[in-house]
């Protein structure tokens, strides 16, 4: 590999004269030999981490204990980070938990990597150091697994959802019978994992290539209704909304795509909140995925003028309204309800793109400016404007509404 070329050559040659014997592993070798640009630059190491700690500090280099225990240290240069880790053998493991011990045996580390794609080396020479067949299997778009695929999903169940990863950026056609019957074999041990581990995999996947021929064959080794147990039964016409989604050119939002899975008939709005509180999602992103799938977006072809937009535009954010308008044209064309005709949703996106967000034009403060008094009453007439204000089209400025308060201040 000629590495001098890339822009991060000047850090990767610093650790290399700390550290002669380090070699780049795991997904940058993978990247550089298929020519992408490689995201974290990740070293292996004979060397102690203890004392890569100490030989790190000693050349100036800031060093922070990040994993310790795993045997990693993540070296800072030029502010960006490098993680330096100790070649390690496993001792035991228990499905879960590896034990590990370091050795400065490079096989012995590779053979530990997920894929053999992923377990090559290179060295301060640029020479690649592939024990596996990585290489050929890189060329020839083959994910395969170190090993015995059962077994080392046995290691790690995780491994299941990472290989469909890998399988999505790297793999060409159709992957082996055999390793898709081993990761069918062993899918019940997904749900040993923490469900953080599976969401963030399954949220690279979302928005990772080739994610409607992934979910398939996710969908045929029984592992997507192991991760979401909501779309049983009914997970083809699921990615079928997914396929729609892309196929329309709807942003690629991971949260957007959860959504288009979720948007079955079968699943009410209980088993979608279940679904999201059991994958852990943070509040807001709950929050916006439950948006999504809120009350659907009237038909195009009965709202079309702007006071109509203004009106949705009043009561939600404008995304929301977006990511409703492309889920509901998603499904029609996914379950074919009607005859699929784009123009009218685009141009109720364009019109809610292009429409100024309503601002509600009083406030708490306006109220007790006339003189009334603090309290609940003071929500209560906000709500009553809000309502007449959405119900003319948001179009009346603070006067007109000012206007109104009084009328129904003195009704
Ligand atoms: P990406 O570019 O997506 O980060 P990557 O190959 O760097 O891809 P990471 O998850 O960052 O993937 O892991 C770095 C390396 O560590 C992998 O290339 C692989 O060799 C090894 N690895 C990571 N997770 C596992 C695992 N669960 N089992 C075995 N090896 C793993
Ligand atoms: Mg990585």
């Amino acid at each position: 590999l000629t590495l001098h070329n890339l822009p991060d050559f000047p850090a990767i040659e610093r650790i290399w004269q700390v550290l002669p014997s380090a070699r780049l592993v795991g997904g940058a070798v993978r990247d550089l030999l298929k020519g992408v640009s490689a995201s974290d630059f990740d070293f292996g190491t004979p060397v102690a981490p203890q004392d890569v700690m100490e030989m790190l500090k000693a050349a100036g280099i800031r060093a922070i204990p990040t994993g310790l225990a795993h045997g990693t240290v993540t070296a800072v240069i030029d502010g960006r980070g490098f993680e330096v880790t100790t070649l390690r053998r496993d001792e035991r493991t228990d499905g879960r938990h590896a034990e590990v011990a370091w050795t400065s045996d490079w096989r012995e580390d590779a053979s530990r990597r997920d894929f053999t794609i992923n377990a090559m080396s290179c060295d301060s020479d640029g020479r690649v150091h592939d024990y596996f067949g990585g290489f050929e299997d890189l060329a020839a778009g083959h994910v395969r697994f170190v090993g015995d695929a059962r077994t080392r999903i046995r290691e790690d169940a995780l491994r299941i959802l990472r290989f469909f990863r890998f399988q999505a950026r790297f793999g060409s056609g159709e992957p082996d019978e055999e390793t898709l019957a081993a990761i069918a074999g062993c899918v019940n041990l997904i749900e040993l994992l923490s469900v953080e581990r599976i969401w963030s995999e399954l949220r690279r996947l979302l928005t990772g290539p080739n994610v409607v021929a992934i979910l398939r064959l996710m969908d045929r080794t029984n592992v997507l209704t192991t991760c979401l147990p909501e779309l049983k039964d009914h997970a083809e016409k699921a990615v079928r909304r997914v396929e729609a989604l892309i196929g329309l050119g709807a942003p690629s939002d991971e949260l957007l795509r959860l959504a288009a899975l979720l948007a079955g008939s079968g699943s009410g709005d209980e088993t979608v909140r279940k679904c999201l509180a059991r994958l852990r999602l943070s509040r807001a992103e709950s929050d916006a995925v439950l948006a999504m799938l809120g009350e659907p977006v009237p038909h195009p072809a009965r709202i079309l003028t702007e006071e109509d937009g203004l009106r949705l535009l009043a009561e939600l954010p404008r995304e929301i309204w977006l990511s409703r308008t492309w889920l509901a044209e998603a499904r029609e064309k996914a379950e074919g309800d009607t005859p699929h005709s784009e123009a009218p949703w685009q141009t109720l996106r364009q019109m809610l793109s292009d429409l100024p967000m309503p601002v509600f034009p009083l406030a708490g403060r306006d109220l007790l400016a006339m003189g009334l008094p603090p309290g609940p009453k003071i929500g209560d007439l906000l709500a009553v404007v809000h309502t007449w204000w959405k119900g003319n089209g948001c179009r009346a400025d603070k006067e007109a509404a000012l206007a109104y308060l009084r009328r129904v201040i003195v009704s």
